[in-house]
């Protein structure tokens, strides 16, 4: 392949910058285990101030930051609400059922939309036979609803049915630094909604691993022992943090560059049916080629010969993601290539 390869297929295929690498090789480090990682230590009080909570605690993957957030508000026998395509049942190897013992219902998906209402009306009390609901779960951003963002106004009267059933509230906020950048909501305010949140760096941040788990000191103290039980707890792993350090530091205002590529990915193939740019919010541009004589797959072979990376999801579904490693004249040669495949 002449050209340099423009990888479109998802925002974790970042590598470190060097300022990143520079940050990594001067980290101090202690054993975690024993709570004397000065450079995680930072990161999990500078994360969790960002979000105007107690505590946080480093994880390896966003899958286990999740896992642990839903294991601190359900009990085993005890039931998570949540959409039918969320991350946390749809990508997460039954880790709920199987680790937690928590069962899971679902309200059907439709892209990031989410109807408060419906959701108070699926809680379940306590009772004789009943599995009692425990909490609620979203994803902000919405990963399979195309990178939607879900509005302020739609979080808080979800907090007040929580409120009102008394049942936690989660948020898998892989991506929630892209909806704080696409809406300006501060990450403060998201995070006092929720009783606890996941947030992964090794997305749009650009850190080669890493989330954290956000919450009150007293549920954090319990995270850890989960945590320890899912394998996850960590020696010194200041190298990793100090990753994150600077990815928080330096990779969240420019998410704006992200947003505005995606845009241009989408306005480019808007001509061919295949994408409605008013839905691309953030920095994944989901393509319908339901209508399209191109299906996914050919869409993916082809544009891979020409050394552009597509995710293929299904026969007619394909989706495109912008990420730290692009620049203005790959995505524009990406457009140019999937503008002409489409074009038949
Ligand atoms: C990527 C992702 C996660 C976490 O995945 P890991 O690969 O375990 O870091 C969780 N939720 C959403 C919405 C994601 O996109």
């Amino acid at each position: 392949m002449a050209e340099r390869l423009v990888d479109l297929r998802s925002d974790t295929v970042t590598r470190p910058t060097e300022g990143m690498r520079q940050a990594m090789a001067a980290a101090e480090v202690g054993d975690d285990v024993y709570g004397e990682d000065p450079t995680v230590n930072a990161l999990q009080d500078e994360v969790a101030a960002l979000f105007g909570h107690e505590a946080a605690l480093f994880t390896p993957t966003g899958v286990m930051a999740n896992q642990i957030g839903i294991q601190l508000l359900v009990p085993p026998g005890g039931e998570l609400l949540c959409d039918a395509d969320a991350h946390v049942i749809t990508y997460e190897s039954g880790a709920a059922a199987v680790n937690g013992g928590v069962s899971s219902r679902t309200w059907p998906a439709v892209g990031a939309d989410l109807d408060p209402e419906q959701v108070a009306a699926m809680v379940r009390p306590d009772g004789f036979h009943a599995v009692p609901t425990r909490a609620i779960a979203v994803e902000q951003t919405h990963n399979r609803g195309g990178g939607g963002v879900i509005p302020l106004a739609t979080l808080q009267a979800l907090r007040r049915v929580a409120d009102e059933a008394g049942v936690g509230l989660h948020c898998d906020g892989a991506r929630i630094w892209h909806a704080h950048v696409a809406d300006g909501v501060p990450l403060s305010t998201y995070g006092r909604l929720f009783d606890t949140l996941s947030v992964c760096l090794s997305k749009g941040l650009g850190a080669p691993v890493g989330s954290l788990v956000i919450s009150s000191a007293e549920r954090i103290e319990r995270a850890r022992r989960i945590r320890a039980r899912l394998g996850g707890a960590m020696r010194q792993v200041g190298v990793l943090a100090a990753a994150g350090r600077y990815a928080v530091a330096n990779h969240v205002d420019r998410l704006a560059v992200d947003h505005a590529r995606a845009a241009r990915l989408a306005a480019a193939l808007a001509p061919f049916g295949v994408v409605d740019p008013a839905r691309v919010r953030t920095n994944i541009v989901p393509l319908d080629l339901a209508k399209s004589p191109v299906d996914a797959i050919s869409l993916g072979a082809a544009a891979r010969e020409q050394a552009v990376l597509v995710s293929v999801l299904g026969p007619r579904t394909a989706r495109l993601v912008t990420h730290l490693d692009l620049d203005d004249a790959g995505v524009d040669r990406a457009a140019e290539v999937l503008a002409a495949i489409l074009r038949g």
